[in-house]
């Protein structure tokens, strides 16, 4: 399948676009269904897919928005840049980890891959616009510097934060375990038990049932 519809949560429809092996990364298209503005969310890869997805929700494209700098998150960004004309966001303590995507990915994958070309990056936890709707950051550094979460109400998208019974590696340039752990408690103290969470890799769950985890684990 090329991509999947998740459903509508509040205001927002959510389709996700899983890409190619080895990552199998998230990319999600967030259409505000009243006034049909869409961003794309962490476009790792397999851009003709994700373009294809944008296509079929006959919406505007307005931005691209990245959870943290990572090349399996933002190998595509380029492309959908070009394509939809349309820039791409991402907190400034990231830059570092986007400047360095292209060498990571040559590490793992053998290649170099092109970054953003159009970043605009955004400082703290603010309210970011999408239409006429509103998108709320939380800065939750750990996995990487200048990961955030994107806080749509009804939904999350958490990255590679925390995932389904699991948190994010702490191990590559600009990790920190310790800082992980307390972003990870104080963005699930802030959220409604019925929001979902939609990560990075693999599949979602209520956050009420993220924090009967984490109180187990941490
Ligand atoms: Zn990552
Ligand atoms: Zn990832």
């Amino acid at each position: 399948m090329s991509h999947q519809h998740l459903g509508d949560f509040g205001d927002f429809s959510v389709t996700v676009v899983v890409t190619s092996p080895p990552w199998y990364e998230n990319c999600y298209i967030v259409r505000h269904r009243p006034s049909g503005a869409l961003a794309v969310v962490d476009p790792g890869g397999d851009a003709q897919r994700i373009l294809d997805a944008v296509a079929a929700e006959a919406g505007t494209p307005e931005m691209v928005l990245l959870t943290h700098g990572h090349p399996d998150h933002l190998g595509a960004a380029r492309a959908i840049e070009t394509a939809l004309k349309i820039p791409t966001l991402a907190h400034i303590d990231e830059s570092p980890v986007i400047a360095a995507a292209s060498d990571l990915n040559r590490a793992f994958a053998g290649e170099p891959i092109a970054g953003p070309g159009d970043l605009q990056p955004f400082k703290g936890e603010p309210a970011l616009n999408l239409g006429p709707a509103t998108i709320r950051v939380h800065a939750t550094p750990g996995h990487t510097p200048g990961g955030v979460c994107y806080d749509f109400g009804a939904f999350v998208l958490t990255g590679d934060t925390l995932f389904k019974n699991g948190l994010g590696r702490t191990d590559l340039p600009g990790g920190s375990e310790q800082q992980l752990w307390a972003s990870i408690t104080r963005v699930l103290e802030r959220l409604p038990d019925d929001a979902m969470l939609f990560s990075g890799h693999g599949p979602g769950w209520p956050a009420r049932e993220a924090r009967r985890w984490w109180q187990m684990v941490s």
